[in-house]
């Protein structure tokens, strides 16, 4: 083989790694496993870093000796097709944003393990609805923080108490790519404030064909606190966390400036980027020499506001002194006083001592604003009624957009074979249809139970493994052993993975011992748990939820059938819903946003069990799934917590085990699969993420577009 044949394959496959398109191609991530499985589960499937310690002689050897070449040069052309791809839903009715797209707002953004820039369900949501607007064709670009330390990583001592570590991002091992300003400069954007500027730089991602921009405040030139501000996810002060927001809203608004991308419309995922809309405000009033109410007019009829939680510590808020110490200086570019500055922020303008709060900001300068499902816009209209005071609460405008989830990226390769031969062949650009999913009915059921046992197998082997590490860092060398036994695909399998915040109630389970051990130990019909879940690190509450679930772990009554996986992130998360047959889910309703892990479960042949909040609310239907409870709220939480523990008992009890354990003669679940069916026909086409980000653009993202090409002037 000549060197150039080596060059190119190499440098064919990093093409393929800088843009995270492959990460939900599963054929493009088999060519990885493929060239080197051991490496490349050794550098977390991080192809970058993967690449890196691979010279082009060694890929060229392996290619060879596995016949990659076809392999890899054929996703290379399908990368580049896709890129290229005319027809698009977003190209045939997305054409007024192509030279004003989105500009997506948000502090996390989930892609994959690789990327530490998400804490949990609002990273993820924000990284599916990259991925659907890039398979889709809309025109959109991201806008977030590049934390070079991320979320925290999840340790559990001898005591089963948790503690947390930070491992530092290296640039190297990222597809990460610096942004350059005209002049071929390093880009920096930079916010006068009462103490100094705060600058950062700006990097950018490819997602497909969406970009994802990232402010970096680790540079030359800030102060060393500073310099720290972007380094974690939700892990300082209140000082922080404004700080980070300034960078995030004016420092990214700058970037889009700075770059000359006009945007067509906003939409701030979450509050905390709302400051976005005064640096577009200022923006509109410089350049157009317009005052600030005809520049506010305009930025509101071009923004969308997404909210993401009823719970009031979610919503950021500000002490007054603090909102003028670093927007001090800004707010007089919008020739604004002191109070009428707060009064932005302020759901009683008059009210003095109010703090300044990121959502009021956001819903009083948003022309939409929503909900992530039914019931949670219901409780927001309630949450914010006294915003708009004159109107009855349900007048109040806020409605919702249902969350969804990637489909590929949350698909196991197994199931997205057997898709593959049964559903139409451009089943996944049509998957919103109901009809592509009819032909789910036509799959066999011992094919699809098959398929299901193998992933639960690869699910209890990474458990397996995860368990080892933590046994081997613990000195439980003696457990070891007993661990390669642990789990066993012919039992019931429930799965638990979610953030330990204490409305989520993971403990609920574990309420009755000795019904649930009964439940463990039944020596015909066993049930076994999963579970997996951070506490933030300042929640004592949450961190003595999770040191009661460890307690249960490596306890004989329970005959090691109740696990804990360390570390909850995307790559737990996606053996977790891959390989489950129960996703359980019971936080304290209607506490619960939407909740989407659920939804990845679907698709992939598992069943929900959870209380009817959020989406689930809006999917079950008695046949697909299973309910805890009937729906209702107490309001005294330990009442609900109690009546919920009991229905979530008796389902099991009565539903949950009897169907599972109900076989034919040749061992196969027929009404478990029915149900499985039943969900992936019914809710596969309503709970993904092209359906969720066509939602947004028809009814928010094209309205604005159009209002902003109007030429209606009396609207400015
Ligand atoms: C999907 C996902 C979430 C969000 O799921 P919830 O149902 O809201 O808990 C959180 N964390 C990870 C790692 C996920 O993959």
């Amino acid at each position: 083989m000549t060197n150039i044949m080596a060059k190119n394959l190499h440098g064919r496959l990093r093409v393929l790694a800088q843009n995270l398109w492959w990460a939900w191609h599963p054929e493009v991530i088999r060519l990885f496993t493929d060239i080197d499985p051991i490496l490349w589960r050794k550098v977390q499937h991080n192809p970058i870093a993967f690449l890196n310690q691979l010279t082009p002689e060694q890929i060229e050897n392996r290619a060879s000796g596995v016949a990659l070449y076809s392999r890899i040069n054929y996703a290379f052309r399908r990368l580049n097709e896709y890129l290229e791809r005319q027809g698009t839903w977003g190209a045939t009715h997305c054409s007024n944003l192509h030279h004003r797209p989105v500009a997506y707002f948000s502090a996390e953004f989930g892609l994959h393990e690789s990327l530490p820039f998400y804490s949990g369900g609002l990273g993820i949501l924000a990284g599916d609805h990259l991925k659907s607007a890039s398979d889709l064709g809309i025109p959109l670009i991201g806008i977030g923080l590049l934390y070079n330390q991320g979320y925290f990583n999840q340790r559990l001592n001898a005591d089963g108490w948790q503690e947390e570590d930070y491992a530092s991002l290296d640039i190297e091992k990222t597809p990460l790519e610096a942004v350059t300003d005209s002049g071929g400069q390093p880009l920096v954007v930079g916010i006068d404030t009462r103490n100094g500027q705060l600058r950062a730089r700006v990097w950018e991602l490819h997602v497909g064909r969406v970009r994802l921009l990232l402010l970096d405040s680790n540079i030359e030139g800030n102060s060393t606190e500073d310099r720290e501000l972007t380094s974690r996810l939700y892990g300082g002060d209140k000082r922080v966390r404004i700080r980070q927001e300034l960078l995030l809203g004016i420092g990214g608004a700058q970037a889009l400036q700075a770059l000359n991308i006009s945007t067509g419309v906003m939409h701030l995922n979450e509050g905390h980027s709302a400051f976005a809309v005064l640096e577009e405000m200022r923006r509109l009033m410089e350049y157009d020499q317009i005052p600030f109410d005809r520049a506010r007019r305009r930025v509101t009829l071009c923004t969308v506001f997404t909210t993401h939680t009823p719970i009031a510590a979610g919503h950021d808020r500000f002490a007054p002194d603090l909102v003028e110490e670093h927007l001090g200086i800004f707010r007089k570019k919008l020739g604004l006083s002191h109070n009428d500055f707060l009064a932005l922020g302020r759901i009683n303008p008059g009210d003095r001592s109010e703090p300044f709060c990121m959502t009021v900001l956001a819903l009083k300068n948003s022309r939409w604003a929503n909900g992530v499902s039914a019931i949670h816009a219901s409780v927001s209209r309630r949450m914010w009624h006294d915003l708009w005071q004159k109107r009855r609460e349900v007048e109040v405008p806020i409605g919702h957009i249902t969350n969804g989830v990637h489909v590929l990226s949350w698909l196991a390769p197994q199931m997205h074979r057997l898709f593959q031969t049964r559903l139409a062949q451009d089943w996944t650009i049509r998957m919103v249809h109901p009809d592509v999913w009819e032909k789910v009915a036509d799959i066999d059921d011992g094919e699809l139970w098959e398929t299901h046992q193998a992933l639960k197998t690869r699910l209890i082997h990474f458990v397996r493994r995860r368990l080892i590490v933590q046994a081997e860092r613990l000195g439980h060398r003696d457990t070891i052993e007993q661990i390669q036994q642990i789990l066993d695909p012919q039992v019931l399998t429930i799965g638990c993975g979610r953030r330990f915040a204490t409305y989520k109630r993971l403990n609920l389970i574990l309420s009755q011992p000795d019904r649930l051990a009964r439940l463990v130990k039944d020596p015909y019909r066993p049930i076994q748990i999963i579970f997996a879940g951070k506490a933030h690190a300042r929640d004592h509450g949450g961190k003595q939820a999770l040191q009661r679930v460890a307690q249960f772990c490596f306890n004989p009554d329970y005959k090691m059938r109740i696990v804990f996986v360390e570390n909850y992130d995307y790559n737990v998360a996606r053996h977790l819903v891959q390989g489950v047959d129960v996703w359980l889910n019971n936080p304290r309703k209607p506490l619960e946003a939407c909740g989407t892990s659920g939804q990845k479960v679907i698709l992939n042949g598992g069943l929900n069990l959870s209380v009817l909040d959020g989406w689930w609310n809006e999917a079950y239907n008695g046949q697909n799934g299973f309910a805890i409870g009937r729906g209702g709220i107490h309001n005294d939480p330990d009442i609900q917590y109690q009546r919920d523990a009991e229905f979530l008992y008796n389902t099991l009890e009565e539903e949950v085990i009897p169907l599972y354990y109900d076989r034919d003669r040749s061992g196969i679940p027929r009404h478990w699969i029915q149900r499985i069916k039943n969900g992936i026909q019914g809710l596969g086409w309503r709970f993904n993420a092209d359906r969720m980000v066509k939602d947004y653009a028809e009814r928010f993202y094209l309205p604005s577009a159009n209002a902003l090409s109007s030429d209606d002037n009396r609207l400015f």
